[in-house]
């Protein structure tokens, strides 16, 4: 059976989904649980309407678009997310979604039904920069974390997960938990620039097969001081909390600097009390990661910087208390799954190219369920995170015709 996804179409649901809380700038600002996160899954919700699946929402607000199937079988599932960061692109999670929904459309059209069925998955909450941790509904689902907890998990403002999951009626009534999946594919693009350059290389776009992630290691970083006169208090008498962090962070930086090549480190969000002029800061936290594919270095990297952070908090004066709060990681992927989409790619005369994902996905959690896969699509530039992201139609459209071509296989 050959069917081809519609390239057209996919575009504007990328165009469409990204006018939902779109910036300014170009780009999509929908938090996790916002109102735009909400609005984007009763668009997904809509388009799926004349497809006739089977919606089922559960507990953390992860939702599953179910595909009838001639027969009882484990199902093929396919998604990834809705919510982006706050100066997020139009294609981050969008693209794993949308090109799921695409699968469903072409073999609507087409009036195929599998014999297996298949569902549509967008996880809550994958970016996690309101709610913490990031893939929040995938960890929930694979029971990486409980629900009790991530439901009373507060922002910055001190509103819980409950109570914004219950604001956008994103509660869904199933227990959250293992579905009845067979494999799991995730498309998603790549968020650096390897695949560019390699379609360079090879006379067009390129497909990347992910074959696992890097382990990351999370911290949050509490650091106190003395609240004293900007003033008034002599140089050497102050213990100044923002001071220390600003030498956490570079030292953070060095660390990932220190751990190449592959190794990455940042301290991307801070908290400062009591942010006021005029007094020396007393109280700031930041929160940083490590990663490196080979979990050993990503051990000696932790350790290398839980001294240097140490050591500038003994320097200073300030108490630290360092909280690993998460980790992902290293993941393999399943290499049939990575087989079987080599494969496809390479009947539609597709370079591929085998990498590892340095990002967080929800794929991680789910690789310990079923036999889980990712595919990666080209990022100009390895731009992301940011409204210039862009992935051209056509790689979109040849991601989404990969995914179709090993659903079809797997379904059948
Ligand atoms: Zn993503």
């Amino acid at each position: 059976m050959t069917l081809s996804v519609n390239q057209d179409r996919l575009w504007q649901a990328h165009l469409d989904m990204a006018a939902i809380g779109a910036t300014a700038e170009g780009g999509s600002n929908r938090p996790g649980l916002s109102t735009a996160d909400a609005e984007a899954r009763a668009l997904l919700l809509s388009w799926c309407e004349p497809l006739g699946l089977k919606m089922e929402r559960d507990g953390i607000g992860n939702l599953f678009l179910r595909r009838g199937s001639r027969v009882h079988r484990p199902a093929i599932a396919f998604g990834s997310h809705l919510d982006t960061v706050p100066t997020g692109g139009r294609f981050d999670g969008a693209f794993g979604v949308l090109a799921g929904l695409e699968v469903l459309r072409t073999l609507d059209d087409a009036g195929v039904l599998t014999a297996a069925p298949l569902e549509l998955v967008v996880w809550t909450n994958e970016e996690g920069s309101r709610f913490s941790p990031a893939m929040m509904g995938s960890r929930v689902h694979a029971g990486d974390l409980l629900l009790d907890r991530a439901l009373t998990t507060a922002d910055d403002a001190g509103e819980t997960v409950a109570e914004a999951l219950g604001e956008t009626f994103q509660i869904g009534f199933l227990t959250p938990g293992p579905r009845d999946w067979a494999a799991w594919i995730e498309p998603h693009i790549e968020q650096g620039s390897i695949l560019e350059q390699y379609g360079l290389e090879h006379s067009g776009a390129a497909i990347g097969i992910v074959t696992g992630t890097v382990q990351a290691r999370y911290f949050r970083l509490n650091i106190k001081g003395e609240a004293s006169h900007a003033g008034a208090t002599a140089m050497d008498r102050r213990r100044d909390s923002l001071a220390a962090a600003a030498e956490m962070i570079l030292a953070t930086e060095q660390i990932g600097l220190s751990g190449e090549p592959g190794g990455r480190s940042s301290a991307a969000w801070i908290g400062n009390i009591p942010n006021a002029r005029g007094a020396v800061a007393s109280h700031a936290r930041l929160h940083c990661d490590v990663r490196h594919e080979d979990p050993a270095r990503a051990a000696a990297m932790e350790a290398a910087a839980r001294v240097a952070w140490t050591a500038i908090a003994a320097r200073r004066g300030v108490q630290l208390e360092i909280d690993a709060y998460a980790s992902f990681g290293p993941v393999q992927f399943d290499t049939g799954l990575g087989a079987l989409l080599r494969e496809v790619a390479a009947a539609r005369q597709l370079p591929v190219r085998d990498m590892v994902a340095s990002a967080g996905h929800d794929s991680v959690l789910i690789a310990g369920l079923c036999p889980s896969a990712m595919l990666f699509v080209p990022s100009r530039g390895g731009i992301t995170h940011n409204p210039a992201e862009y992935t051209a139609p056509e790689h979109l459209a040849q991601g989404a015709q990969v995914l179709l071509d090993a659903v079809i296989r797997l379904a059948n």
